[in-house]
């Protein structure tokens, strides 16, 4: 039987991946939604979360697609409730509320899901399979997007907790940490914060490897025409480049090609949350997050040009 599903927050990625993703699902049901201002056609809407759970209380899941300011008390909210939970990412807006969620998630035995839509890209696996076994000379990410394209009229993003040009850029550090063989921490960091807002609009990394090896990052915001979401790894014994936010790989120059059965990054995801809610797992992994707040907490802070949102 197909679980039934309240999607939170209807929004851009909502609307562009999840509702999709749903139609699509052998695994769920688009049940409900709950949003302040936005409906859905055919499907019961609510204008908040509260509301969904009192009007629809056989809804087994809630997948929650707001900003990260507000995932907290919503995502404790459904586990309270009995629900399971998928969180988009970045999951919270500090790194205690993802560690309380996790102990509410066990304490319930519910399963919460902390997304990484990226990890679900094409190449990710084929990649983390490729490095196993190679050691790590250097690394370079490179992740620049034009802010207006893609997250255009966007507040939230700029506000404190919005993460800035970290939102995409945590991204880059999801892939990383899933396909290096061992850890990597923060050396240092410099954010650019425009002068009228509150989050960084561009960052450079300096990540170093448990084995000493340095991976630089570059995030920005401001980039024009071509957009990269690319990281290059360079090993004793050739060289990786996950291109398009994972979803290309080069191995020594030569394109790779995969077959996974289901296209695209969010209906694996549905389809990983399906196999953990039926198996009452969790999967929580902070280490990207913990990143970008060690980055805030080490990094050079710069005052560059205003932003118009
Ligand atoms: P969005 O277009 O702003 O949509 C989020 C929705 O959440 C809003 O439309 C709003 O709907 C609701 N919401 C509830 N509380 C809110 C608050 N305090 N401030 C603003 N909105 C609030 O954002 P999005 O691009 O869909 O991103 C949402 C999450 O998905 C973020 O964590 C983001 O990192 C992640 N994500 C986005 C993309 C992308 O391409 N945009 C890709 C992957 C992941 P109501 O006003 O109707 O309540």
């Amino acid at each position: 039987m197909r679980l039934r599903l309240g999607l939170l927050g209807i929004g851009k990625i909502a609307r562009d991946q999840h509702i999709p993703s749903l139609e699509q699902s052998p695994d769920f049901v688009l049940a409900a939604c709950a949003s302040r201002n936005a409906t859905v056609a055919g499907v019961p809407c609510f204008p908040d979360l509260e509301t969904l759970l009192a009007r629809v209380p056989d809804i087994d899941c809630i997948s929650i697609c707001t900003p990260p300011q507000v995932h907290f008390d919503a995502a404790l909210a459904a586990l309270r409730a009995g629900k399971h939970v998928m969180l988009e990412k970045p999951p919270a807006a500090t790194t205690r509320e993802i560690a309380l969620l996790a102990e509410e998630a066990t304490r319930r035995r519910r399963t919460l899901f902390q997304s990484w839509h990226s990890r679900f890209a094409a190449g990710v696996d084929a990649a983390r399979d490729w490095l196993r076994t190679r050691r790590l000379v250097r690394g370079r990410i490179v992740w620049k997007e034009d802010v207006h394209a893609w997250h255009p009229g966007q507040r939230w993003i700029w506000e404190p907790g919005g993460f800035g040009v970290f939102d995409p850029g945590i991204n880059a550090l999801s892939v990383l940490t899933e396909i290096l063989p061992g850890e990597v921490n923060v050396r240092r960091a410099t954010l650019e914060f425009p002068a009228n807002q509150q989050a960084p609009i561009a960052a450079a990394l300096e990540l170093r490897t448990d084995d000493g090896v340095t991976i630089q990052a570059e995030f920005d915001f401001r980039q024009k025409g071509e957009q990269s979401w690319d990281i290059e790894l360079t090993t004793k014994s050739g060289s990786l480049k996950l291109s398009r936010g994972g979803a290309g790989l080069e191995i020594d120059g030569q394109s790779r090609m995969f077959d996974h059965g289901l296209a695209g990054e969010y209906p694996r995801l549905y389809q990983r949350f399906a196999v953990l809610c039926r198996l009452g797992r969790q999967d929580v992994d902070w280490r990207p997050f913990q990143l970008v707040a060690d980055a805030f907490l080490v990094g050079e802070r710069r005052t560059v040009a205003p932003h118009t949102i």
